[in-house]
């Protein structure tokens, strides 16, 4: 045990056991999800859109890892709300790590950028990172991608966890984003990175904003999904 660790002990955040912020036992009950499309989430092959359900959106494949639910749902809190940037460490070395056979055969073959969904200057300020970046840096070491951090988010929306209505989602979030760089993503297949998503509007608007500034496809990634 270092010194630092004497001063400042970690506690895992599923079961408060003394050593690390989330311990191999918490991790091995997280659940997986399985590869569903975007729209009907219903199951589908490396989490493609259903050929019925593409006229829906431009969300073409989709992948949320695990279910938000139980101990997922402490740690995407904990780091939304408590600035946390060791526990999401040490989630995607020992959760999302172990997961790649399945980020690799739900990626395209088409060498896409990542691209993080941003937050706003106020909340970056106030929680010091963008943990869809810090996601999206972590998977370009881990696949050889390109992350684009190139949304920016230019209006101050409500928290889109505290609106329950689809509809009302899309209102809050749309015209909240624009590109400020897009000659990186012409022509490039695009894979939107979240830490949650839920109705899918922020990924929507997103994907409206890069398809409009020249994007191919857009892919949707995230760490959890209810
Ligand atoms: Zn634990
Ligand atoms: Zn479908």
């Amino acid at each position: 045990m270092s010194i630092l660790d004497w001063l400042f002990p970690k506690f895992c955040t599923g079961c408060g056991f003394l050593g690390e912020y989330l311990c191999p036992r918490c991790v091995a009950l997280l659940k997986t999800k399985s590869e569903l499309c975007f729209y009907c989430e219903k199951f589908s092959p490396s989490g493609l859109t259903h050929p019925s359900c593409i006229k829906k959106g431009p969300i073409v494949g989709n992948l949320s890892l695990f279910q938000y639910t139980g101990l997922m749902t402490k740690i995407i809190h904990s780091h939304k709300y408590q600035l946390n940037q060791l526990l999401i460490d040490r989630f995607l070395s020992e959760a999302v790590q172990p997961q790649i056979l399945r980020i690799k055969s739900f990626l395209p073959q088409t060498n896409p950028l990542l691209v993080p969904v941003p937050l706003d200057k106020e909340r970056t300020k106030q929680r010091g990172f963008n943990q869809s970046l810090i996601i999206c840096k972590y998977l370009s070491g881990l696949l050889g991608l390109q992350t684009q951090d190139i949304v920016l988010k230019i209006r101050k929306t409500c928290s889109q966890a505290g609106i329950k209505n689809r509809k009302s989602r899309k209102i809050n979030i749309k015209g909240s984003f624009v590109m400020f760089d897009n000659k990186p993503i012409i022509g490039k297949d695009v894979v939107v990175v979240d830490d949650l998503v839920t109705t899918g509007a922020t990924i929507t608007e997103m994907a409206r904003v890069l398809k409009k500034a020249g994007a191919n496809r857009i892919y949707s990634f995230a760490l959890a999904r209810p």
